[in-house]
């Protein structure tokens, strides 16, 4: 089995550093490939998904990508900046659903902006459309303004769309995640506002009548940001489209102690996915050895999971996540006064001597 490894940015070689560590220390053999992406592609060729990385990534069996970006590529033209290589990654993948879990370890419930209580013994799942929407909808750009009171004036424009397979094929996939869970599903949209979500709501409401099973409910974006903080718990899956998804999801990643917890999949049509945090390249404390690689050893649990077919091994990982937070030891981003605080390398072989 061949894994593609694609560090990128910031604190991404750190972090992806610790997860090929634990991926090493399993009894599997895995072909890994290391190649450069996002700013470390463009220092490298001059485009932020050069074409051998975007060819490995293709002939590989799954891919682990650690993140991108970082503030001195602001200034580059947007189709060269770093963030480029993942839009770019999930669209010649076809990586169209985004799983992220978001899960409340009991050690870190007191991490938890939130009092323990809202968040003990959260369990839940967003699944996010990654390949369509606002994000990529044309045309898109700056423009004249055409009408309206500042016609005349330039002004920025995007297009938010769906189309109806888009809709159908994720709605199928959360359907069937909410099957393997609680059996109940809420659809995030903001169909009193936008003809794209009434659309977006009408579909899943027909999905429905395929999954008898799970419980679908249908919510505003607005109500379930305030419902995520307010008692996060009453979900069980929850799918939603491009743009809201990205946000809810960092929202639910505060919920579990810190964003450096949060895996993520992004699965194609027949699992094929690429493997990531949820959070980007922390230009603030790269190259500092503090970055938290629990999120990226669980991505790569997750990778063996759903891509790879290794359930027994993917439960060690997380078995040995576990089992480090209960010794107390944390990473300065969920350490409290009592916790026996260490690095990203010592989170690392930590994770590795308690796989043993
Ligand atoms: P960020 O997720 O990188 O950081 C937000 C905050 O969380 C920072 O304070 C950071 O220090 C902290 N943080 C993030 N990961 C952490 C970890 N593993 N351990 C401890 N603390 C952690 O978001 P940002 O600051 O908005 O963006 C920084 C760069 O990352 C930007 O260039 C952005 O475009 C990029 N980005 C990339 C991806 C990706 O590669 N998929 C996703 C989001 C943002």
């Amino acid at each position: 089995m061949k894994i593609a490894i694609l560090p990128g940015d910031g604190i991404g070689p750190e972090i992806v550093a610790q997860a090929v560590k634990v991926l090493k220390a399993l009894d599997e053999h895995f072909e890994m490939e290391f190649a450069p992406v996002g700013g470390a592609g463009y220092e490298a060729s001059g485009h932020p998904l050069p074409d051998a990385t975007l060819k490995l990534a293709l002939d590989a069996d799954a891919v682990l990508f650690g993140a991108v970006g970082d503030w001195k590529y602001d200034t580059l033209d947007r189709a060269l900046r770093p963030e480029q290589a993942i839009l770019g990654l999930r669209q010649q993948l076809g990586l169209f659903a985004n799983l992220r879990p978001a899960i409340l370890y009991p050690e870190l419930a007191g991490a938890s902006t939130l009092k323990p209580e809202v968040v003990s013994g959260l369990d839940i799942l967003i699944v996010r459309e990654l390949t369509g929407d606002i994000y990529f909808g044309k045309p898109r750009g700056v423009r004249i303004c055409p009408d309206g009171p500042f016609a005349g004036q330039q002004e920025g424009f995007d297009t938010m769309r769906y189309a109806e397979g888009e809709v159908r094929r994720i709605a199928h996939v959360a359907f069937q995640a909410a099957q393997k869970r609680q059996k109940r599903l809420t659809s995030v949209d903001k169909a009193n506002v936008l003809e794209t979500f009434q659309f977006w709501k009408t579909i899943m409401t027909d999905v429905h009548k395929e999954y008898p099973d799970v419980a679908l409910d249908h919510m505003y974006v607005d109500n379930a940001a305030m419902q995520l903080v307010r008692a996060p718990k009453k979900f069980d899956v929850v799918v939603t489209g491009n743009m809201f998804g990205d946000i809810l999801s960092d929202a639910a990643a505060m919920l579990t102690g810190s964003i450096g917890m949060l895996p993520s999949a992004s699965l194609d049509a027949n699992n094929k996915g690429l493997y990531e945090p949820s959070h980007g390249s922390a230009p603030d404390i790269a190259g500092k050895g503090i970055a938290n690689p629990l999120a990226t050893i669980l991505s790569a649990a997750m990778m063996l999971r759903y891509s790879l077919k290794k359930e027994a091994q993917a439960d060690r990982i997380e078995a040995a996540v576990k089992s480090v937070l209960a010794q107390g030891l944390r990473t300065p981003d969920i350490a409290e006064a009592s916790s026996i605080k260490v690095g990203t390398d010592e989170m690392g072989d930590a994770v590795v001597k308690a796989l043993a």
